[in-house]
């Protein structure tokens, strides 16, 4: 399987034909079948690594201020026990528990279901620990390698630069967001690992780029997940909102 990071921006990529939207249904079409996904997404952080765990998770509305039908939206699509063992297995019981109260988040189904719209392929997320350090997440996403190998599809839903706060409702992009973005470009093409781990040394574009992290960290999964000298694929790789970088990245 190939693994992929999902620029997923605003939550109406879900049911809006759009560019963005396009683009995700036209990598799935490229994507074999998976068994399973797992999912890191920006919006479940937590103190401490978890995985889903139950049978039907639900679709959760994590947003306000958007129109009822984005609410009306469910993606019922099932869990897996089973795999969460296997993740629990492979990260090792003392890094990673199960969880049976989180979900779906808009980080994982306003994606999934535009690649997937049939929502019958079991489907997992794994919390960002916030108590951590940026080389974990890393680690724990070379940890998971193994489940490219057994049909499982890993995404990382988040944003190369996300800064909600300087975020514009125009089409255009700042300079420093685009300055970030080409450089983490750039280091993904070189195998360039840890500059992008460690963004904070790389100054004031980073720094408004990556902001709060928690959009920025699912990335550091799918650079651990990565098999060395693989292949590289962008997609949809545009600044929006001229703080949002919707790039999408495919190893494999
Ligand atoms: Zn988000």
């Amino acid at each position: 399987m190939p693994v992929l990071f999902v620029g997923h921006g605003n939550p109406m990529n879900a049911i809006e034909e759009n560019e963005f939207s396009l683009a995700w249904q036209e990598a799935a079409s490229h994507i074999p079948q998976p068994e399973a996904i797992l999912c890191v997404s920006a919006h479940w952080e937590a103190q401490g690594s978890l995985v889903t765990a139950m049978q039907q998770p639900r679709t959760i509305h994590d947003f306000y201020g958007f129109p009822r039908e984005l609410f009306a939206k469910l993606y019922p699509a099932p869990g897996s026990p089973e795999l969460a063992q296997r993740v629990i297995q492979l990260l090792g019981e003392s890094r990673v528990k199960p969880d049976s109260s989180w979900g779906l988040d808009h980080g994982t189904w306003s994606v999934l279901c535009r690649m997937f719209p049939k929502p019958n392929i079991p489907v997992l997320q794994l919390s960002l620990d916030r108590t951590q350090e940026n080389e974990y997440h890393y680690q724990l996403g070379g940890a998971l390698r193994q489940l490219r190998h057994e049909g499982v599809l890993v995404i990382g839903s988040g944003n190369l630069v996300h800064n909600l706060r300087l975020m514009v409702w125009q089409d255009t992009a700042f300079d420093w967001a685009v300055e970030y973005d080409e450089k983490v470009k750039q280091w993904l093409l070189e195998g360039d690992d840890e500059s992008i781990i460690h963004y904070e040394m790389h100054g004031k574009a980073a720094m408004l780029s990556v902001n709060s992290a928690e959009h920025y960290l699912p990335l550091l999964y799918v650079l651990g997940l990565k098999e060395a000298n693989e292949p590289i694929h962008f997609f949809a790789d545009k600044i929006w909102g001229g703080s949002i970088s919707m790039r999408c990245v495919r190893f494999g």
